[in-house]
Parts: C-alpha cells; structure tokens; sequence
C-alpha cells in the first residue's frame, strides 16, 4: 500500500504540562487530554497535529499507535476497578475534560479541597461540573457547532442565575459505586446529546444542570484500592482522633473517618458519636472540608427561599436538589421539612422515581432518623425542593452496595436518566408539581 504524502495515522503522545499554560495550548486545539502522571497528559493525534503543537513550544513524545495491531485487543478505557467502575481521579478529570471539550455548553468549577488535600498529602480538588444551553435562538446544527466555539454563558458561581437550577451530587458514601457512575452519564447524556437529542437539548435550553459526580472522592480512592474485592468504605478519611483500635476500615465499613452526609449543620448531632462508627457525624457540624464545599455549593447557587418568619417555603420557590446513594430504590423527603411542603415535595419526588420505588420519609422509608444530611441542608437552609435517592435493589446481581459493572448500563443509568430528566423539568417549580401518571 502507498503512503499518504501526509501521515494521518493517530499516535498518543505523551506531552509534559508543567503549568496550567500548557493545558491551555493543548486544549485551545480542541484536543482532548488523558493524564499520564503528575504533570503529564497523553494525547492522540497525527503527525501534522503533534508538529502544529511542537511549533508553539510544546514537547511531545511520541508513543503507541492508536490503532491496535491486533484487531481482538482490547483496550483499557482508563484506570477503572471492579470490572469498570471509575477511580476519584478519572471522575474529576472527566468533569474537566468535558468542560473543555465543550466550552460553549459547560464549565468546569473548583469548589474546594478534600480533606487530605488540605493537609497536604495527596487528596483532590473537587469539582462541579455546569451545563446550559446558548442563550440564542439556534438551530440544532447551530447548538452543535457552537458547543466547541462559543464561551458558556451562564454556569456562575452566584445565584443570580436566568434559568433554574438542577443540582446533583453523588458518591458521598464512598462505597456507593453506581452513584458515581450515573453521574458521570447524566453529564455525558446532556453535553454528547446537546443539539442531537431532542430532550438534552430542552433541558439544556431551559435549565443549568450542575453536577458534582464525587462528593467523597477520598474515601472512593480507599474504596478502589481493593480492586476486584472494593473496601467498605464509607466516610471519608479523616482519621484525626481515630482509636488505633479502628485505624483501617474493616469488613463492614467501620473505621478511620467521618459520614459526611451525618456532618451538616442543619439538624446536625444527633446521630453516632463513635468515631469508628459508619454514621460517626463528626466532633461539630461541618467539621469536614468536603461538607463545607458542598454547603458554600449549595449558597454560591441558590438564594434562601424560604422567607425570614415563614416556616413554608412558598410555592414559588425554585430549583431541585438531588443526592445520589444506594441502595433500596427509595425517594426521601427531607426531614426538615413542614407537614405543608412535605406533601409538596412528596407529589415533587414521587412524580421524579422510578414506579416502584418508596418515597416517604426517613421512618416511611428507611426506618430510621438521620441527622446533618445533605437534603436537609439544602432544604432546611435555603428552602430547596431537595431530596435523597437510594437506587438499586437490595439484593441480586445489581443490587446492594456494589453492584456488578453492567448493571450500571442495564437497568440502573436508564431508570436514572429519566429521573434526572424529570426533576430538570420540574426545576423551575418543583412545589407546584400535581401528580403525573408514572412514565418511569
Ligand atoms: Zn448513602
């Protein structure tokens, strides 16, 4: 066969990116980047994209070809354990990339450290992640092209924000592996369908969806070092005042670190003071880096609806706010709430869950109170129609803790992606909800 005059065979490349100014160069390209390493990124592009790159001053070493010599291999999509579940790093960094990717429809936000990244050893940055349609009337093709042109308008970090609001968060509990995951696809879902697909586009149009796809992203990273047997681990790693009786997570889950969603300060105290307890709340409310960045989170997106005197949240407050957890296929209503907006928010999350699951209360639902939540932060705070989700059954293939990898995209993402879909649409009046015929 002959060759091309110009090669366009894709090779990875490896490229050192020392500062941020690197980044930059590689992603104003339009290229994707893959971490490879402290300071490193691996990308995939031909000769004439590595030498367009070389030419503004960056190093690039050329490595595999991306085409595989042996058309059965199979490759790695990235560092992933238990049979594909992410990694902290890989979740954060999609969150990123995706911003990047598509800088006209999504942007990328640092809301803090972790708890061992403020100590200094190791830990992460944790990320949430807004996506929102143009402003502009457009045609699809339109949307398409300006998802990699134009610069996002809207996705701030302030609650004046033009349309409602939907925010996600998942994998507080670190051994909850599904919840990162559906996550992960919802982000996918909306950025990937944003002009393709008639329902991520009218979501995108109407509402900003902001997700936070790992909320505990330390204790994930305990959780991943089991591998194909995941650690218990639940809270997240502060280990300060830990007993040396409970210095390593054990069997069930019990060990080093704190339940951040026991670590609220809306109706925070009352749950386990045992620190190597599961639920262990914390020596005070909110003791806990990642519980002080999702609380900033919640305030930096949405004002206090609930009026200064009134106990009711008025019936035309805005937003939802969703955390993500398994296991039991429940919806709960957070307890702060009054008799009034309870019934609302009951109509609200029952319209929202897949047919099946339970929606009530802690005591309608899982039986048992619970303190410092984020539901009821969000809530009880600011008068969001905020609530938990417990996905997946309890026993079987995909139910429990860990549920086998392919459950994810069987039956899980799917109930889940019409659920997201339904509290995007509900964003903008979530206490005037009436009662919808069941379409999940
Ligand atoms: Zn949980």
């Amino acid at each position: 066969m002959m060759a091309n005059a110009a090669d366009d065979t894709p090779y990875y490349w490896d490229v050192p990116v020392p500062s941020q100014a690197q980044r930059d160069i590689i992603a104003g390209a339009g290229i994707e980047m893959v971490p490879a390493g402290p300071g490193k990124v691996t990308i995939a592009v031909d000769e004439s994209g590595a030498q367009a790159l070389r030419d503004k001053g960056l190093n690039l070493q050329k490595g595999e070809p991306v085409y595989k010599s042996l058309p059965s291999e199979q490759r790695s999509l990235g560092p992933t354990y238990y049979g594909g579940y992410h990694t902290s790093a890989d979740m954060l960094t999609h969150a990123k990339d995706v911003a990047t990717k598509y800088p006209g429809i999504a942007q990328a936000h640092d809301i803090g450290k972790t708890w061992l990244a403020g100590r200094g050893s190791g830990g992460h940055t944790m990320d949430a992640i807004c996506l929102t349609g143009i402003a502009k009337k457009a045609t699809d093709q339109e949307k398409v092209a300006a998802k990699t042109t134009l610069a996002p308008s809207g996705c701030a970090l302030s609650p004046t924000s033009t349309k409602p609001r939907f925010l996600l968060t998942a994998q507080i509990h670190a051994r909850e592996l599904a919840t990162g995951e559906i996550a992960w696809k919802w982000i996918d879902y909306l950025a990937n369908g944003y002009g393709t697909d008639a329902t991520a586009t009218s979501i995108l149009d109407t509402t900003e969806v902001w997700v936070v796809p790992v909320t505990n992203p330390d204790g994930v990273d305990v959780v991943a070092s089991g591998g194909n047997r995941p650690k218990m681990q639940r809270k997240n790693v502060d280990n300060s005042g830990t007993p040396s009786s409970c210095s390593v997570v054990d069997g069930s889950g019990n060990g080093p670190g704190i339940d951040l969603n026991r670590n609220f300060t809306v109706r925070w105290g009352g749950d386990s003071r045992n620190q190597c307890s599961q639920t262990f709340q914390g020596p005070r409310a909110a003791s806990e880096p990642e519980t002080q960045n999702i609380q900033k989170l919640y305030s930096s997106l949405f004002t206090n609806q609930r009026p200064a005197g009134s106990t009711d949240v008025p019936d035309t407050a805005k937003g939802v706010v969703i955390d993500l957890h398994s296991y039991g296929n429940y919806g709960i209503i957070p307890t702060a709430a009054t008799p009034k907006n309870r019934e609302q928010l009951r109509t609200l999350i029952t319209n929202v869950v897949p047919r099946g699951f339970t929606v009530g209360t802690d005591e309608e639902t899982v039986g048992y109170s619970t303190w410092g939540t984020t539901d009821d932060q969000a809530h009880g705070a600011l008068g969001l129609a905020s609530f938990t989700i417990e996905i997946g059954p309890n026993s079987g293939t995909c139910g429990g803790f860990m549920p086998r990898y392919s459950c994810v995209d069987s039956t899980l993402w799917p109930q889940m992606k019409k659920s997201f879909t339904a509290a995007a649409q509900a964003a903008g009046a979530p206490y005037k909800q009436s009662p919808n015929t069941p379409t999940n």
